[in-house]
C-alpha cells in the first residue's frame, strides 16, 4: 500500500443550533490537530440555524484563521449541509464529523494514520454505546441488518457506523459526483470503494442538547436509505403477487374438489370478503412500495441544486 501525505486536512462541519457547543468543540478539535502538526481548516456549515450559532462561528472566524464558514440560505438537513461543506474542501483530505461532540475529535490521530498508511476512506465506528435505550439498540439493529440483506455486496453496513469519516482527495472526488438529491452519505462512502478502513471509538453520551431525529425523521431516513441502495422491495410486489396466486389456485382446487366429489355447497360470502380485502392489502402495499419509488425519481429529475449559499467566508488556505 502506498503512503500518502497530507499537505492540508479539511474537517467538514455540519451545524444546526449547536451555540452552545461550537466554542468546546473548536477548542478540543484544535487541541488534537496542533498536536498533529498538519496545517487544517475548519469548514463549519451553518444550516439555517435558529439560535447564535451564526455569530458564534463569526466569533470563531474572528479568532482562528484556520475557520471557514458557510452560511446556508435556511435549513437544508445535514446530509446537504455535509455536501455543501465537502464541496468547499481546500485539502488532500478531508474529515466529516458532528459538531455536538458526539465524535470524538481525539479519534482523528487514528484516521490520519490510516490515510498515511494508505488508505482512502477511514470509517469510524462506535462500538459501546452508552446512553442509548435497549429498545432503540434494538431498533438500529435490526435495521442494519434488513439493509444488508436488501442492499447486496457492493454496501455492508454495521450497527455503530457513523458519518465521521476520513476521506482521501481521491474518495472526495468520487463522492462529489455522486449528485442525486436524495443522499444517503453513509452508503455513498462505502459505496464509492477503494481501500477503507474502520476505526472504533467508546460512544459517549451527548454533550449538549437533545438529538435532532424525531421518530418521523428515523422512518424517512430509514427509506431513504433503503430506497438509495436497494431495488428490492420493488421486486417485492412481484413475488407477492405470485404466492398469493399459488394459494389462490391451490384454493380453488379445493373449492372445485369439494362441490364436485363431496357436494359440498360453498360459503361464498365471508371468502369472498376476506380475499378482497386481503387483495386490497397488497395492492395497497405494492403500490405505496412503487410511489416511494417514484417520488424520488420525481425528485430527482426536477434536478434542483441541493442546498444555496447565503454567505461563504473562506478560511486563510483559500482566500
Ligand atoms: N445537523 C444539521 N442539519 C440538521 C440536523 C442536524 O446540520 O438539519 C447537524 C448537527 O448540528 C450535528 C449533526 O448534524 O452536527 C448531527 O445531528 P444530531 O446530533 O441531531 O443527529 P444524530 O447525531 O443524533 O444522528
Amino acid at each position: 500500500m502506498k503512503q500518502q501525505k497530507i499537505e492540508l486536512l479539511s474537517i467538514v462541519i455540519p451545524a444546526y443550533n449547536e451555540e452552545t457547543v461550537l466554542e468546546r468543540f473548536h477548542e478540543e478539535v484544535t487541541g488534537i490537530l496542533r498536536s498533529l502538526s498538519i496545517r487544517y481548516e475548519l469548514i463549519f456549515v451553518n444550516d439555517g440555524s435558529s439560535d447564535g450559532t451564526l455569530e458564534k462561528l463569526k466569533q470563531l472566524k474572528a479568532a482562528d484563521a484556520s475557520v471557514s464558514f458557510i452560511d446556508l440560505s435556511r435549513n437544508f438537513g445535514k446530509e446537504s449541509a455535509m455536501k455543501a461543506g465537502l464541496d468547499h474542501v481546500a485539502g488532500d483530505a478531508a474529515i466529516v464529523m458532528d459538531s455536538d461532540l458526539e465524535h470524538p475529535p481525539s479519534l482523528i490521530p487514528d484516521m490520519v494514520a490510516a490515510y498515511r498508511e494508505g488508505y482512502d476512506v477511514i470509517h469510524a465506528r462506535s462500538s459501546v454505546r452508552v446512553g442509548q435505550s435497549r429498545a432503540r439498540h434494538l431498533l438500529s439493529g435490526s435495521f442494519y441488518s434488513m439493509m444488508n440483506r436488501l442492499a447486496g455486496d457492493e454496501v455492508q453496513f454495521a450497527d455503530g457506523d457513523k458519518d465521521f469519516v476520513l476521506l482521501s482527495r481521491k474518495a472526495l472526488d468520487s463522492v462529489l459526483q455522486l449528485s442525486e438529491y436524495n443522499r444517503f452519505s453513509k452508503g455513498l462512502f462505502k459505496w464509492i470503494g477503494y481501500p477503507s478502513k474502520t476505526v472504533y471509538f467508546e460512544q459517549g453520551t451527548r454533550e449538549e442538547g437533545a438529538s435532532k431525529w424525531k421518530l418521523t425523521s428515523l422512518i424517512t431516513y430509514s427509506i431513504d436509505a433503503i430506497t438509495s441502495f436497494s431495488l428490492v422491495p420493488l421486486r417485492f410486489s412481484s413475488y407477492l403477487g405470485l404466492l398469493v396466486s399459488f394459494f389462490a389456485f391451490i384454493y380453488m382446487l379445493v373449492i372445485i374438489g369439494q362441490t364436485v366429489f363431496l357436494g359440498n355447497q360453498v360459503a361464498g360470502f365471508p371468502t369472498l370478503v376476506t380475499l378482497v380485502l386481503f387483495m386490497s392489502g397488497v395492492i395497497l402495499i405494492s403500490l405505496g412500495i412503487i410511489g416511494e419509488y417514484v417520488a424520488r425519481i420525481f425528485l430527482e429529475v426536477k434536478g434542483r441544486p441541493i442546498y444555496f449559499v447565503n454567505e461563504y467566508v473562506p478560511s486563510e488556505h483559500e482566500a
